[in-house]
């Protein structure tokens, strides 16, 4: 792929998180990751969406050096590189940051999000799983690397990969998720923040209406959803992918 095309695709997915109420302000960031070149894009630091265009997709590669781009790039970068160095030979090439509100609000209680229904288990499979806190030394040290290393650590825990698990909440802090493509990242945190709300309000209803837990989704049931989409002999949707 050429650095141009690179550009215009993360440019693309960052303006996406607008148009689907993911982002106000400046928050959020998208990345996306050239196997040829080896080379990331990701938005610059501070910038307005309305102000946005491919220029401010600054190119980096894997060790952080600017290649192309006059902006200084998102402060979250390291955190970035840190997943990709992880992910890329999975097939990882898009990753977004938001503080999305109802996924926010499950990280910053530090709760999983819990995988209650088949719209959650088509996408992600068993509960999103949120980090621990980070370390004071963590916090003051390389604070952005370290987040990244803590999003590898949460996700080794729950022995998924990075292919059936595309998000981890960062405690006290906000989703990172990823994807195929920008675009695939963009639309799994779009998904993430539907079934983070549906969540909330599932266990707000079980406050209010029931003495009992609401229970998780059947293994037989999350076990059928996700892998008609995604595990071997997946037969959800088009036989090719256009
Ligand atoms: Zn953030």
């Amino acid at each position: 792929m050429n650095i141009k095309v690179l550009r215009e695709q993360t440019l693309e997915a960052n303006l996406d998180l607008v148009k689907k109420n993911l982002v106000i302000m400046t928050w959020g960031n998208v990345s996306g990751y050239d196997p040829e070149t080896g080379y990331i894009a990701i938005k610059a630091s501070g910038v307005k969406y309305e102000e946005m265009n491919s220029e401010h997709m600054t190119v980096l590669d894997m060790e952080g050096r600017i290649v192309e781009g006059k902006y200084k790039p998102s402060t979250d970068t390291p955190t970035h590189l840190v997943l990709y160095r992880a992910f890329k030979d999975q097939g990882i090439r898009g990753i977004v940051h938001t503080h999305s509100q109802f996924a926010t609000v499950w990280a910053q209680s530090g709760v999983d999000v819990p995988c209650l229904g088949t719209t959650h288990g088509d996408y992600f499979y068993g509960d999103i799983p949120v980090s621990r806190p980070l370390l004071a030394e963590e916090i003051q040290g390389e604070y952005e690397k370290n987040t990244g290393d803590v999003i590898l650590e949460t996700l080794e825990t729950k022995k998924t990969g990075c292919r059936r698990m595309s998000a981890v909440l960062v405690h006290s802090h906000g989703p990172f998720v990823w994807g195929d493509s920008p675009a695939e990242a963009v639309e799994h945190s779009l998904v993430l923040e539907y079934i983070s709300k549906m969540a909330y309000c599932n266990v707000t209803m079980n406050c209010s209406f029931r003495d009992k837990p609401i229970p998780r989704i059947q293994q037989e049931l999350a076990d059928k959803h996700y892998n008609r989409k995604f595990g071997p002999g997946a037969y959800y949707g088009q036989a090719s992918k256009t």
